[in-house]
């Protein structure tokens, strides 16, 4: 095993839990350490306090994986984590059709994801801790869940922070069929899982698309950023008049109209716009057409702190069309999935966006990740997902 020493006073987010250790804190590490490799953290005067995995690329040189140091990290240690995650998800004794089952640091699994989809788990290996543990934590996800197939998704581009190469395909048992069929709350979606965002469904949604159909009655809505209408199947379910589907990508729309169809509803309801949300919302102003609800679900736009300022400009832009846009009594139903822009400065931001469309709003709802994703109190870093639905009058 590894020995790192802290510097003097760098044991201080340890010893409130937080589960990263930068390579500045860094007073030495002992041995040759290899990617991955379990080492034992010691403050500067030999006082142990965690066991952790080593990245020697990474600028987050060690992720914890346990405080107690009679613990053993070895694929048993993995497979009792596994079992307490999943645990957490079961709903009267069973898991849900599709949901996350591991939550990276949240489940005390840092770098690990793992979304359920039906019968198939569909895996991201997102640091060097997990990607040396790949085969261990394979076996226990085998034998806590008995999935018909593991397929990765190793293709973030993290994982080039941690030294590691992108990388996808079937980890276990049987291929995924092309689309996966889920059933979530009373919808029902095809999934991607090979070629589809991050494990292939915003699973991350699942909560605010039932809040969107509290809403969504006799509205005429545009769905910005679609993917594959996820809102739009909701809303349309909850007797929504119509609904725009506005996205850039022709495969996601497509699929997005499949499910439309998969549940029942008449497509005729229902329109698919492939352009860009920024200028298609300009278009829409100089013609003045307007809708009763706006959604606003962007990828992400701050992907470090040096585009901070720039995302903000893109949030603003983006809800100040978007307050153009709605009749008197509209609402806007606005998220942000970057971890960096806080729930207090999104808020602001649509603050001023609101002012500047010279519109007044008001909050009816706080929107969150779904729980399943859930986060852990002493890594505030793992809250994300943010939204407002405002009513704009
Ligand atoms: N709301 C979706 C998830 C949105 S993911 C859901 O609940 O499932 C972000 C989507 O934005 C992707 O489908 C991507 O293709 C699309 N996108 C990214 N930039 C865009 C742009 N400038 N204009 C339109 N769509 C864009």
């Amino acid at each position: 095993m590894l020995h790192a020493r802290l510097k003097h006073g760098k044991e201080r987010s340890l010893l409130r839990r937080h589960p990263w250790i930068f390579s500045g804190a860094l007073e030495a590490v002992d041995g040759h350490g290899k990617s991955g490799d379990t080492a034992a953290i010691y403050d500067s005067s030999g006082g142990f306090l965690a066991l952790a995995a080593f990245s020697p690329h990474s600028q987050i040189r060690l992720r914890v994986w346990s405080f107690d140091p009679s613990d053993r990290i070895d694929a048993v240690f993995f497979q009792n984590r596994i079992q307490k995650a999943v645990a957490r998800r079961m709903k009267n004794g069973t898991l849900p059709c599709a949901c996350r089952l591991i939550n990276a640091e949240a489940d005390l699994l840092s770098g690990l994801i793992v979304d359920k989809y039906g019968d198939y788990l569909v895996a991201q290996f997102l640091s060097a801790g997990v990607e040396r543990w790949k085969s261990g934590i394979v076996k226990g996800l085998e034998a806590v869940l008995r999935p018909e197939g593991i397929y990765e998704r190793s293709d973030a581009e993290v994982r080039l922070k941690e030294g590691l190469s992108l990388q996808t395909g079937l980890l276990a048992g049987e291929e995924p069929p092309e689309f996966i069929e889920i059933q979530e709350g009373g919808y029902r979606f095809l999934v991607d899982v090979r070629r589809g965002h991050k494990t292939g469904f915003y699973l991350d949604q699942a909560e605010n698309r039932k809040i969107v159909a509290e809403y969504a009655q006799n509205r005429q809505i545009l769905n910005c950023f679609s993917y594959t209408g996820g809102f739009s199947v909701a809303a349309l379910k909850a007797g929504a008049e119509r609904v725009v589907n506005l996205d850039t990508s022709g495969d996601a729309l497509e699929l997005a109209s499949r499910n439309i169809q998969l549940n029942g509803l008449d497509l005729n309801r229902c329109e698919n716009l492939q352009e860009d949300v920024f200028s298609c919302l300009r278009t829409f102003r100089d013609r003045g057409i307007s809708f009763d609800m706006i959604i606003l679900d962007p990828p992400k736009f701050a992907e470090n702190q040096h585009q901070l300022e720039k995302a903000a400009r893109g949030y603003k832009d983006i809800n100040l069309l978007a307050c153009k846009l709605l009749r008197p009594g509209g609402l806007l139903v606005t998220f942000s999935c970057s971890g960096l822009v806080s729930t207090e400065l999104f808020q602001k931001i649509v603050a001023d966006a609101a002012l500047d469309a010279h519109r007044q709003a008001r909050i009816q709802r706080r929107l969150f990740q779904s729980c399943d994703h859930a986060v852990l109190l002493s890594f505030p870093e793992g809250q994300y997902l943010k939204g407002l639905v405002c009513e704009v009058e």
